[in-house]
């Protein structure tokens, strides 16, 4: 992998030392909402009102074309700060990992000829249909939550600085999902900019809410079922929280589709972010022995591969061994498919970055470093690597006077979330009794001993 990185980067210098790929071959669209964008990092933007402009290519828009024209003159514009934050660290950031997939590789002398601010039809195209999910994750919000709409609808935004889980904004700035107006007009210009497309798209990656709630999931099977795409890859991002029938009516029909040529390779990435009572309180709704049974029924029918995608924060540490245990349990069970996890950390909300613990709490990450390291071969730099990441992360912590900010939004978070939904933070992570402490003494002077 890092040969590839080395390789793209070289590639990329030769246009500007802040060129790439990413911004101009990829595409992510908020069916729902009405909304694109043309990196993860980056935000969304409303289209539903330049749905017609024939300026500006579907997924294109003028704030991205400017950030384009910096890149191109090797500026750092202000929304890729994710990745020159990385890159001051010395890590690989984003803007070269994913440039370095080959469904964006092999298209950097498309990109370096084409030198012009203007977007190119995607390689590798992110869908979110719809904000239809029956999870209420701690760090999700009703942007792509129903179940957390209801919840904010019944009881109002979390009293956290700022409010949390509040949807003025998405209103505000016109990119409400659950707003009707004009959305249908969106949905018809999507399919059939899709459909153009969509033979040049190497990538498909589905995400939500829960894909597999929506309707347009099957339009897209079906889609993909009338038009074979021997090159695609489709990439499904699902809690896996659904009704074993449910879940085995799609793998017969993936192993349909596959076995038929319709599409070259499937990746399912379940959401885990740790183990036992701990996940299902992180991720609320989530039953992990349905997953657990949902993720055997797949990889039994060995039609593709398993990463799960686990996004690390402060909550997951303590029992996120027994998550990796797993995953080596099911690599030695199925040796002939893929099967990995990504160790993204969580940025937002801040207050349950991985970066808000004590040191004390990095023992947990090199616990599994150590477990990892010592089964040889069968665990990948890229999967060790992302670990270190996040052990830097905590070992940087956070800015002293933000991080009382953080830690005082962290118990009011959790206070009312326990109220809510009638769970008991302190006895589901013993372990973080003294961090919970700390940061009620900042909110509750009075009840510190
Ligand atoms: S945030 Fe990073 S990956 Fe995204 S467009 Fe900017 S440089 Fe590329």
């Amino acid at each position: 992998m890092s040969n590839h990185i080395e390789y793209i980067k070289g590639r990329l210098d030769e246009v500007s030392p802040t060129h790439c790929l990413v911004k101009w071959k990829h595409a992510s669209v908020y069916l729902a909402a009405g909304t694109v964008k043309s990196c993860c990092h980056n935000f969304y933007s409303n289209k539903k009102s330049t749905i017609n402009d024939s300026n500006l290519a579907f997924h294109d828009t003028e704030k991205d074309q400017k950030i384009r024209e910096e890149l191109l003159q090797g500026q750092k514009p202000k929304e890729c700060d994710f990745c020159w934050n990385n890159e001051k660290t010395g890590s690989y950031s984003d803007r070269l990992f994913w440039s370095s997939l080959s469904f964006m590789r092999d298209f950097v002398d498309e990109v370096a000829e084409h030198q012009s601010p203007k977007a190119l039809s995607p390689s590798w195209l992110e869908i979110n249909f719809s904000p239809k999910c029956q999870l209420r994750c701690a760090y999700c919000g009703p942007e792509v939550s129903s179940a957390w709409k209801k919840e904010v609808d019944e009881f109002g935004p979390y009293k956290t600085d700022p409010y949390n889980g509040a949807i003025d904004y998405l209103i505000r700035e016109n990119r409400n999902p659950y707003e009707e107006s004009g959305r249908d007009e969106f949905r018809e210009a999507f399919w059939s900019w899709f459909a153009e497309i969509y033979l040049g798209i190497r990538q498909i990656t589905i995400t939500g809410g829960e894909p597999l709630l929506s309707e347009d999931f099957d339009k897209l099977l079906e889609w993909i079922d009338a038009n074979p795409h021997p090159e695609l890859q489709l990439s499904i991002n699902t809690n896996l929280s659904l009704p074993a029938p449910v879940w085995d009516k799609y793998v017969q029909k993936f192993k349909r589709l596959r076995s038929e040529g319709k599409f070259r390779n499937l990746f399912v990435h379940p959401s885990l972010d740790t183990w036992g009572e701990q996940a299902e309180y992180i991720r609320y709704g989530l039953k992990l022995p349905l997953l657990k049974k949902n993720v055997e029924s797949y990889l039994k029918e060995n039609i593709g591969d398993l990463v799960f995608s686990c996004t690390l924060n402060c909550m997951s540490l303590p029992k996120l061994i027994d998550f990796w245990q797993y995953v080596y349990q099911l690599k030695k069970e199925f040796p002939h498919q893929y099967i990995s996890s990504t160790s993204e950390p969580l940025l937002f909300p801040d207050f349950m970055r991985v970066s808000v613990l004590p040191p004390s709490f990095i023992k947990y990450v090199d616990e599994i470093l150590e477990f990892l390291e010592s089964q040889g071969e069968v665990f990948s730099d890229h999967e060790k690597n992302g670990l270190r990441r996040v052990r830097t992360l905590m070992e940087q912590g956070e800015n002293p006077e933000f991080h009382v900010k953080q830690k005082k939004n962290f118990y009011t978070y959790f206070k009312e979330y326990d109220r809510r939904k009638k769970t008991n933070f302190l006895l589901t992570f013993p372990e973080m009794h003294e961090f919970w402490k700390e940061c009620q003494a900042l909110c509750e002077p009075s009840k510190s001993p």
